[in-house]
């Protein structure tokens, strides 16, 4: 099964990803892990990725592309994937439907996990991070044992210099710009389905579920 799966930031994509890819067997294949993991090896691309990183410019559609498809190449997507953080544009969608067809495959699923702006806001406005070990929080819907404290490693917490109202909503503007080609492109292929993503966890792994329970 091949799945895409889309949502804003900071509307709980990451949690779903892990719960679908566990209840289907299939690797989780994101872009920011493949841009870690390059960087890691210190390979000649992972040089360029973290340069473009560092300008905090975007990694160019070239590079992104081939390490997409690099990595869909490899045993443990013979029996299907999610992609996560891919395609982010019209020019990537098409591209994927590229290197799909070579292989005689094609996507199955696209889940688009839904989230009201307001609750984006309240979700990120209340996120504290530490700044040590990487733990993540929620003043309201997960907070630390210890007020202001990491539960881990007992470091101060932080709230992020761009976690501020006026920049989520203008991350949001700039994502639902840029996603709105690629939700016509998949909703002409018919294999786009919203999901109300303003439920808990379960709710929305349910509604994602069953739609792939009753195609397996
Ligand atoms: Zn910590």
């Amino acid at each position: 099964m091949r799945i895409i799966l889309l949502g804003t930031p900071g509307g709980g994509k990451g949690t779903q990803a892990k719960l679908i890819c566990d209840h289907l067997s299939i690797p989780h294949i994101s872009t920011g892990d493949i841009f870690r993991t390059k960087i890691k090896e210190g390979s000649p691309e992972g040089k360029e990725i973290s340069e473009y990183m560092q300008k905090g410019q975007l990694v160019p559609d070239r590079l992104t592309i081939s390490l997409v498809e690099e990595r869909l190449k490899k045993d443990d997507c013979q029996k299907g994937f999610l992609l996560d953080g891919f395609p982010r544009d019209e020019n990537q969608a098409k591209a994927l439907d590229l290197i799909l067809k070579k292989k005689e495959e094609h996507i199955d699923f696209v889940f688009l996990i839904d989230v009201p702006k307001e609750i984006i806001v309240d979700r990120i406005l209340g996120r504290r991070v530490c700044p040590k070990c990487g733990e993540s929080y929620h003043i309201k819907y997960n907070p630390p044992k210890i007020e202001g404290k990491c539960d881990v490693c007992g470091t101060a917490l932080i709230h992020r210099a761009d976690d501020q109202e006026d920049i989520i909503l203008d991350r949001l503007t700039i994502y639902s710009q840029t996603t709105a080609p690629i939700l016509d492109f998949y909703q002409e292929k018919g294999i786009l389905h919203k999901i109300q993503g303003d439920g808990s966890i379960q709710d929305i792994f349910s509604q994602i579920s069953e739609i792939v329970d009753a195609n397996k």
